[in-house]
């Protein structure tokens, strides 16, 4: 069982996308451990991106990724990780496969839509800087054995 954070950004949450993004992943089978609609901070913003730092595009994202309530996440299943990113679609709304997240209601790359983890080990950062321990809920899931 694996875990990842997914963050619905500002653009999603203004666009009223947080039902239909949820459903997606409900759908798929992977479970919700935690959610909550929050403003990201510029320090928490700073943490979250560190590894664009020095980026072109680092300081515009930063700025947006603060600029209105995000619907931060943490969903578990088998390879979540790897799962999640594929329903996410590709960075770049043009490269995103039609039927992902971004193909379907992206059009620029700075505003598309969804934040996924790429690896267990940003993962697990990631989830520590929007969440306590207490916070992530496990519980049982009766339908998980036809998953
Ligand atoms: P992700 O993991 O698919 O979200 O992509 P990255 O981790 O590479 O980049 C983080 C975020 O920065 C992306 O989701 C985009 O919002 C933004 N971003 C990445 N590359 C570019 C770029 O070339 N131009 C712009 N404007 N934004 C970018
Ligand atoms: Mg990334």
């Amino acid at each position: 069982m694996e875990r990842t954070f997914l963050m619905i950004k500002p653009d999603g949450v203004q666009r009223g996308l947080i039902g239909e993004i949820v459903t997606r992943f409900e759908r798929k089978g992977l479970q919700l451990a935690a959610a909550k609609l929050t403003v990201v901070s510029r320090e928490l913003a700073e943490r979250h991106y560190a590894e664009h730092k020095g980026k072109g595009f680092y300081e515009p994202l930063l700025e947006f990724i603060s600029s209105g309530p995000v619907f931060a996440m943490v969903w578990q299943g088998d390879n979540v990780i790897a799962l999640s990113r594929a329903l996410i679609g590709k960075t770049d709304a043009l490269d995103a496969l039609p039927g992902t997240i971004r193909s379907d209601f992206a059009v620029h790359t700075n505003f598309n839509l969804i934040h996924g983890s790429d690896s267990p080990a940003n993962a697990e950062r990631e989830i520590g800087i929007f969440f306590s321990p207490s916070e992530l809920l496990d519980y049982e899931h009766t339908i998980q054995r036809w998953i």
